[in-house]
């Protein structure tokens, strides 16, 4: 497929440097330009229709044509289009919004900090903490514990806890102290002769010896998505979370909760935490906060987290720490909205509803020839495709299957996010049935088409 006739994607090939994008590749092949969206379908610039299977970038949970969040936008733009949060300014969006996610969260968590982004928020939690240790009086507890493939943004501290090797390699992270533990993904990570729960036990295992080689009193937290998403879609094994909570419990490590994609009802609960069982200290929230019409996150945390930094910022004389952007009037508002249209529609519900439809269409391919694994929880799943079903040998170039798979979806009008050689989707919360029959359909049709493919480029 070559776009490069068309004059948009020309200058968006002089101009413009892609996030995650293999750059000389895409001055080759131009981008696809979307143009508009309708409900959970967007069309490019020459009008081919997609379904957007991945919801943008696992965050659009109402859509892409909800005209109430435009509505918000715009009537808060007229009343007051920004104001900041430094030097106890405040507004009523943010003061609404932050009211709502107390409400929401789990009752240990009672106070709320806004950034922009997820990575944002993931640094300020890194930050919150160290301040608050030095303020405690025990500088030398800093270092933060996360696992391989998670993923908790690019910035310098939020990328370093990341734990995805594209995004470290040749940009020197991890650059905070930070130990990555064995992803927990049974497929991929269990050993030879190891049931699920050998596996889960390995792994908390694993977690106290790195506790104790260590040391627990320089170790500050933990963070962890309740469902690695980014990283290839991987549900954690029976007892993990309840292991990892009791483990930093006992040692006095903060339990974070990545719910940038798990929350507000992704995995059909409002938060991943309450699907697994565990309560955090500390969440960040982010995405589906407003189905990204516009950028917001929020860290939500403890009063005693509160209360370590709130008296360290009397004795010092400033909580040093906030962006431009942080309670961001007209991003709150259209939060207060997005999460109003979620609770009326029941979203949520829809998600609890539609989980076993969509995840038995994703496991109607686990038969398929390249089809390794066949995962999910709720409105998220992967496929993840390798070379040899029965020694789950993935494909020697990785990558490249899950390219042509992405290019094949989306000549067949689908739109999902090939991790490597594992296909993500994550589809819009308003999704109905007839929207996932026609998903699995059109990835049937994907993947029906990709065997030849694969052969053409002599993938093995
Ligand atoms: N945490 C998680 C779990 C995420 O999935 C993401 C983004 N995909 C981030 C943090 C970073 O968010 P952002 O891209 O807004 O910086």
């Amino acid at each position: 497929m070559t776009l490069i006739s068309n004059s948009l994607a020309v200058v968006d090939i002089a101009t413009t440097l892609h996030p995650n994008t293999n750059l000389r590749q895409h001055e080759r092949t131009g981008p696809l330009v979307i143009d508009r969206g309708d409900g959970i379908r967007v069309y490019d610039d020459r009008g081919k229709e997609y379904i957007e299977g991945l919801a943008g970038l696992w965050s659009v949970a109402v859509g892409f044509s909800e005209k109430r969040l435009a509505d918000a936008a715009y009537k808060q733009m007229l009343k007051l289009p920004y104001y900041h949060t430094f030097s106890s300014k405040a507004n009523e969006p943010s003061i609404r919004l932050a009211e709502k996610l107390i409400e929401m969260t789990p009752s240990n968590l009672t106070r709320v900090f806004y950034t922009s982004s997820g990575s944002e928020a993931n640094d300020t939690i890194v930050k919150m903490v160290w301040y608050m240790n030095n303020a405690l009086g025990r500088p030398q507890k800093k270092k933060f514990l996360a696992r391989t493939k998670g993923y908790h943004g690019i910035t310098i501290a939020s990328g370093s806890l990341t734990g995805l090797p594209g995004n470290h390699r040749d940009f020197d992270l991890p650059a905070i102290p930070v130990r990555h533990l064995t992803c927990p993904h049974f497929y991929r990570f269990g050993m030879e002769g190891e049931d699920e729960a050998a596996f889960t036990a390995r792994l908390l295992a694993e977690l106290e010896a790195v506790i104790a080689e260590e040391d627990a009193d320089t170790i500050a937290a933990f963070i962890g998505e309740p469902l690695m998403s980014a990283g290839g879609v991987l549900p954690p094994p029976a007892g993990y979370w309840e292991g990892v909570e009791r483990i930093c419990r006992a040692n006095d490590i903060l339990l974070v909760s990545d719910e940038v994609i798990c929350g507000f009802g992704r995995l059909g609960t409002p938060f991943g935490c309450q699907k697994y069982g565990f309560t955090p200290d500390i969440m960040t929230l982010s995405k589906q906060i407003t189905s990204s019409y516009m950028p917001l996150a929020a860290v939500v945390f403890s009063e005693a987290i509160y209360d370590a930094i709130a008296d360290n910022s009397e004795k010092i004389g400033n909580f040093g720490h906030g962006f431009t952007a942080s309670g961001h009037p007209v991003a709150t508002a259209v939060a207060l909205e997005n999460l109003a249209i979620i609770e009326e529609n029941d979203l949520m519900g829809n998600a609890v509803r539609l989980e076993a439809q969509f995840q038995a269409g994703l496991k109607s391919f686990a038969d398929h020839p390249l089809v390794g694994e066949a995962r999910g929880a709720g409105l998220i799943g992967a496929l993840e495709l390798v070379s040899d079903k029965n020694t789950r040998k993935p494909f020697e170039k990785i990558g490249r299957a899950g390219a042509l798979a992405s290019g094949i979806g989306h000549d067949e009008g689908l739109i999902f996010r090939a991790i490597g050689d594992q296909l993500a989707l994550c589809p819009p919360l308003i999704v109905t049935s007839s929207d996932i029959s026609e998903i699995i359909t059109r990835l049937g049709r994907t993947l029906d088409r990709l065997p030849a493919a694969i052969a053409a480029e002599g993938l093995v």
